[in-house]
């Protein structure tokens, strides 16, 4: 499918960026319109393939190209004050050509946090197409802060698009790695991940298996129930039917072998298994999910129907739900064979259900903070007005 593809602060910008290398890399055409926002300078120069053009640098006139540092009430004001230079920037790309929006942000900071709620309920109010949102979790030891700013963000990011699409930077961390040294790694598995969702909506049609292709409505119709998402994936490299014969041969293969019917129908269906109990972009319990997407994406030779099928039924058991789509994403130039499952709607998701905690504690401590300080100055008044009293 066409997306309109909007990163917003630092984490979305980056995003985007790889996202563009991934396009570059694989030749997919997804990204219509790649836009940058951001309040801090720097930042915004430090990407390397969004058009100069189409990086819009917003809250000149608060923070001076400064960056609003965690401050996500800071970064909706800016937001909110300056959408008209973002959308100077979105009336460059005919939307006709789109078929839905995606504003990607990390949720842990300030201006992305603040500003991807903002973006996404104006782009709701002006556009017909669906707004989706990409939103990235701190992990955990990041800092109360960034954890308080998710909880925050989250709520009314979720609140403001068709579907938030999750992923939690403290699943994906790996050991002995600062978080930012693992950032470029993590972005990797991001762009790959929606890569290949995304991609599946633009699949040539027109060849032999054209009718179980993936479409952009079957994407945009799993999405649409609203609430939030994860991805799961997979992949296994396979020889391609063009040097099958002499590198399975010089691998102990038997030439050819790799597109049996059987050994094909099985992979595929081990790897939706692999992609749905593996690690998913936002842990959860897919139990209970309410719509899934599978997409089987490699060389057309190496997708098949009845595996797609067994890997749906299989999927239908898992999430308990009826609506679980599956198709197949033809990408005859690939070396391996993927397998990506779309949960959306999931409601057992361990990390959120902390940060709703987090989001209620900080809203008791601001009453008991309030209630602290009204009782504070109201004893003050009181015993002031008795100190005061006999004077009158
Ligand atoms: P902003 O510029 O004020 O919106 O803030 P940042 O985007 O720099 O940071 C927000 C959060 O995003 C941080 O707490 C990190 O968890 C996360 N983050 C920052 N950079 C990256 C990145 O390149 N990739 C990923 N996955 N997460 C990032």
């Amino acid at each position: 499918m066409k997306l309109a593809l909007i990163g917003f602060g630092q984490a979305g910008g980056k995003i985007v960026d790889k996202f563009l290398e991934y396009e570059q890399r694989t030749g997919q055409d997804v990204v219509r319109c790649p836009i940058a926002v951001n309040s801090a300078t720097v930042d915004l120069q430090g990407l390397e393939r969004v058009p100069e053009e189409n990086r819009v640098l917003i809250g000149q006139s608060r923070v001076k190209g400064h960056g609003v540092g965690a401050d996500n009430e800071l970064g909706a004001e800016v937001a909110e004050a300056d959408l008209d230079e973002i959308q100077a920037a979105i009336d460059r790309v005919p939307v006709h050509e789109v078929d839905a929006f995606l504003v990607v942000a990390g949720l842990g900071g300030g201006t992305g946090s603040g500003g991807a709620p903002v973006l996404a309920k104006h782009l709701e109010h002006v556009y017909e197409e669906p707004v989706f949102g990409l939103g990235v979790l701190p992990a955990a030891d990041e800092g109360g802060i960034y954890t308080l700013n998710a909880a925050r963000s989250f709520r009314t990011f979720v609140r403001e698009v068709d579907n938030l699409l999750v992923f939690d930077n403290d699943a994906w961390r790996s050991a002995g790695e600062s978080m930012a040294e693992g950032y470029d790694a993590i972005n990797e598995e991001i762009v790959t991940r929606f890569g290949v969702l995304f991609g599946a909506g633009e699949a040539e049609t027109g060849d032999e298996v054209a009718e179980s292709v993936v479409d952009s409505s079957e994407i945009i119709n799993t999405l649409d129930g609203g609430g939030i998402s994860t991805v799961g994936y997979a992949s296994e490299p396979v020889e391609r039917s063009d040097h099958d014969g002499f590198l399975s041969r010089l691998a102990g293969g038997s030439g050819g072998s790799d597109c049996d019917a059987v050994d094909t129908t099985n992979r595929i269906t081990s790897l939706v298994r692999k992609a749905a109990l593996g690690r998913l972009t936002l842990p959860c319990d897919v139990d209970g999910a309410e719509k899934t997407l599978l997409v089987a994406g490699g060389p057309p030779e190496h997708l098949d129907r009845k595996g797609i099928e067994r890997g749906r039924k299989w999927l239908e058991e898992e999430t308990g739900s009826m609506e679980v789509r599956g198709g197949d994403y033809p990408l005859p130039g690939s070396d391996s064979v993927a397998g990506v499952v779309l949960f959306s709607g999931v409601h057992q998701v361990p990390r959120v259900k902390e940060l709703q905690k987090v989001a209620i504690e900080a809203q008791d401590n601001i009453e008991e903070i309030r209630t602290e300080s009204e009782d504070n100055l109201q004893s003050l008044v009181h015993e002031g007005a008795e100190e005061i009293a006999p004077l009158y």
